[in-house]
């Protein structure tokens, strides 16, 4: 069985689409408003027994696989890892994904980044003082949660702490520093990111490429901003801070505002 085959004999159609678009059930299939276009009234179906989606609006249809590529605007051997990530189905040791090459290298890289920045969220939690900047910059709870907002607190301690947790999540000492979320110093390890908010940046894809961590104590005289050193899988030009979260009314909506930094993006999100 190909890749594909297997993925959708494993995932259901219904469930993912239902995910994308509201669907009340009409007969022997579901129905509700398209997520490929703009419209009035419901035009978009899935009919679980055959395994499709059509949309009579803008003629867009296909199996789950090219819902998935179509509405997370990625390739079909994306869409296959995506879902086969988000249903926690294994694929078959002997499946040929398509230049697959350093794929492995590159999903780990994006699982470390998620990791810190699951950390970093922890931390921002037990900061009363980096909280109460947030407050001060109107940037709500819901938006925190929403744009994945963390904090790296300062000193070797949190540095530690952060070690543990990588540890406890099989990532060592070494895939931080190669990541460059700590440095070496003479003797010990230190984070460029220490005593900054940390604005996670993702991919189109939600995936975790990168950090901007910015100072925000008064008496803090660093540099503004301190953002991840570019990579094979972070390229500062080429992503947009926001975009995989936007993708979807962008596309809907066939329009788009551009604003220059983290907190604007955040500002233009709350006033939406
Ligand atoms: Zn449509």
């Amino acid at each position: 069985m190909d890749i594909f085959s297997f993925i959708k004999s494993n995932v259901n159609i219904l469930d993912v689409t239902k995910q994308y678009a509201n669907l009340k059930k009409t007969g022997l299939y579901w129905k509700g408003h398209c997520p490929f276009h703009h419209e009035k009234t419901a035009s978009f179906t899935v009919s679980p027994h055959r395994d499709i989606f059509y949309c009579f609006g803008c003629s867009s249809g296909g199996d789950v696989i090219t819902f998935m590529s179509k509405v997370e605007q990625c390739s079909a051997i994306d869409a296959v890892k995506l879902l086969a990530d988000r249903y926690n189905i294994d694929l078959p040791e002997d499946s040929h994904i398509p230049s697959i090459g350093s794929a492995d290298e590159k999903d780990r890289y994006f699982q470390l980044c998620a990791l810190v920045n699951k950390w970093c969220c922890e931390q921002l939690q037990k900061s009363p003082l980096a909280k109460e900047y947030l407050d001060s910059r109107t940037i709500t709870h819901e938006s925190i949660t929403y744009f994945g907002i963390g904090f790296f607190p300062s000193g070797l301690s949190s540095v530690q702490s952060l070690i543990r947790y990588a540890q406890k999540n099989n990532v060592l000492a070494d895939d931080l520093l190669k990541a460059n979320i700590l440095g070496q110093a003479k003797r010990v390890l230190y984070s460029p990111f220490e005593g900054r908010i940390i604005f996670p940046i993702k991919d189109h894809l939600g995936r975790f490429c990168g950090f901007g961590g910015r100072v925000f104590k008064p008496e803090d005289n660093r540099a503004k901003y301190y953002n991840s050193k570019e990579n094979t899988y972070f390229t500062k030009g080429q992503l947009l801070f926001g975009f995989d979260l936007a993708k979807q009314s962008i596309q809907k909506s066939e329009s788009v505002f551009l604003v220059e930094g983290y907190t604007d993006c955040i500002a233009m999100y709350q006033h939406d």
